[in-house]
């Protein structure tokens, strides 16, 4: 069975393709600057070299087109016709309390992302986009959904809800959400494989951190707390996000410079975090590098940032009194072999000890950085949020199937 996956934003659009039977991954691609002059189109076939192609795109329906066309090229293509893909898989930020696992699109499912776009406006509508433009040109075939804040609806209430008038939790649905879920979910399965230990039995703390960031505390399996909130502005210090701050600082900023809530929700997504403090960059190569040629505010800006991810890793230590595991995931966490060592240096009252030497192994395989001694596993478990979305949607065509027989 050959799989789709779509993960649509406002102007751009990814995709791979698996052959379930293997789960491996034919081709993949991107479509960017859709709706812009000079559309780009990449498309990464396993056989042959990659094709970059410049041409007008002018909505997400017409890329999807593009990319079913090089899919079924007779040179780059990886299908003989289209009707060999049996199912969709698309990303979709935010499920509200709606969504607590995976589901096939239907109108209802429809209606309720889009009740859900006012909790996430930047997001979902592009989502959205991307069911529609798939459903447009492949009518007859199901669409799955999986959710970015599916995993995390089985946090309990007081790790959801906050310490606000209760009205505005059951009138706006103001709580906790949590992200990354589909990475949580799959990094904290992969850890539990690695070590070779029932999932059941684990108290793992996934570290994911990239351009955004966030950690998840995950018990028997399930998360049972995590750093992002109602939106993905809360926790971790990150690339351009501040993480947490004293909420009073954004009515007295308003106040004081004369900001619309507009200007202050772009301050704190957009030009905050390791951008802002460093003055530098929000990649943590240039702040490394800039922290190595003894610049005091990448300095700063990586102790801000260390500091702030290793008191998350304690306090999640309690939250499920004791840890076993601890991964590192995303951008950062797969690639930053010098994070991770500041951050795992200073765990050593929870017995973490890393092997300095495998740290700066690099690899695409889940690999194991602590000693023998430690009494915490340290793992770097490679992310892969398209193949979870992809098992999820071949399961829901699966049964889909089975049910119709
Ligand atoms: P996103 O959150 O957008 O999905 P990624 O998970 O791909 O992003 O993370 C991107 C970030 O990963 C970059 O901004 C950069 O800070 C970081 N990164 C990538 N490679 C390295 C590296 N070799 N060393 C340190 N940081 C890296």
């Amino acid at each position: 069975m050959k799989i789709l996956v779509i993960n649509a934003g406002s102007s751009s659009l990814k995709y791979q393709i698996y052959d379930m039977t293997t789960e491996a991954v034919l081709a993949a691609g991107r479509v960017e600057r859709i709706g812009m002059d000079s559309s780009i189109l990449v498309h990464e076939p396993h056989h042959t070299d990659e094709i970059t192609e410049v041409s007008e795109i002018l909505d997400h329906t017409t890329a999807i087109r593009k990319v079913l066309d090089k899919l079924t090229d007779p040179q780059v293509g990886v299908v003989g016709s289209i009707s060999e893909i049996e199912a969709v898989g698309h990303r979709v930020v935010h499920g509200g309390e709606t969504f607590k696992s995976s589901v096939l699109v239907d109108s209802e499912v429809k209606s309720e992302i889009r009740r859900l776009f006012d909790l996430a406006p930047l997001h979902n509508p592009a989502c959205m986009m991307g069911i529609k433009a798939a459903e447009a040109n492949m009518p007859n075939v199901p669409q799955a959904v999986v959710f970015d804040t599916a995993f995390h609806q089985t946090m309990p209430a007081k790790a959801y809800m906050y310490a606000i008038p209760k009205v505005l939790y059951k009138k706006h649905k103001i709580r906790r959400y949590g992200f990354h879920g589909t990475s949580h979910d799959y990094v904290s399965k992969r850890a539990a494989e690695v070590v070779d230990r029932p999932l059941e039995d684990l108290k793992i703390i996934t570290c994911h951190i990239g351009n955004g960031g966030s950690l998840t505390a995950v018990k028997g399996g399930v998360s049972v707390d995590t750093t992002m909130g109602m939106t993905p502005l809360e926790g971790l210090m990150m690339g351009t996000r501040s993480g947490d701050l004293d909420p009073a600082i954004v009515p007295f900023t308003m106040m004081k410079e004369d900001l619309t809530v507009n200007e202050v929700n772009s301050m704190l997504n957009k030009h905050s975090g390791l951008l802002a403090v460093s003055g530098i960059s929000s990649d943590m190569r240039e702040i490394t590098d800039g922290m190595e040629a003894g610049e005091p505010n990448a300095t700063l800006a990586f102790e801000m940032y260390e500091y702030r991810l290793r008191k998350y890793i304690g306090a999640y230590a309690a939250a499920m009194d004791g840890v076993d595991v601890i991964v590192f995931t995303a951008g950062v966490g797969e690639n930053s072999a010098i994070v991770r060592k500041h951050v795992c240096d200073n765990l050593t009252f929870l017995g973490v000890e890393i092997d300095q030497e495998l740290n700066k192994v690099r690899s695409k395989e889940p690999r194991v950085i602590s000693t023998p001694n430690s009494r915490v596993a340290v793992l770097v478990v490679p992310t892969n949020e398209e193949l979870m979305i992809a098992r999820d949607t071949y399961r829901l065509a699966q049964e889909a199937n089975a049910n119709q027989a």
